[in-house]
């Protein structure tokens, strides 16, 4: 059995206390299993399965795996996108005027 499912949260990012959108993409291979004997031969890219009651949940254990792909510390993939907002709220610093180790092009 497969199941394929894509997902997005918002959480708040841990570097810039932003909100972030967390898209989580994902397909899990599974094998039903029952009682307590796995059957040998469960291929290891397949996650063995066990029935809650008799009845397979998917939507339990697509929110199983959800949760233990998303990030324990979320954060903005590339620091240049932290606290954008709070960027444009402030005047920007102009960091080239301090950086000495630009050397003028035009030489006599
Ligand atoms: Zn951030």
């Amino acid at each position: 059995m497969r199941l394929e499912y894509d997902a997005s949260f918002i959480l708040q990012c841990q570097r810039c206390l932003e909100p972030m959108e967390e898209r989580v993409s994902r397909g899990a291979s599974f094998v039903i299993v029952g009682g307590n004997s796995i059957p040998a031969g469960i291929p290891e890219d397949h996650e063995p399965v066990e029935l809650a009651g008799d009845r397979f949940q998917p939507a339990g254990f697509v929110e199983d795996e959800l949760i233990m792909s998303l990030p324990l510390i979320p954060r903005h993939a590339r620091p240049e996108q932290c606290g954008a907002l709070v960027r444009s709220l402030e005047p920007p610093e102009d960091e080239s005027d301090t950086d000495s180790t630009i050397t003028p092009l035009a030489k006599h």
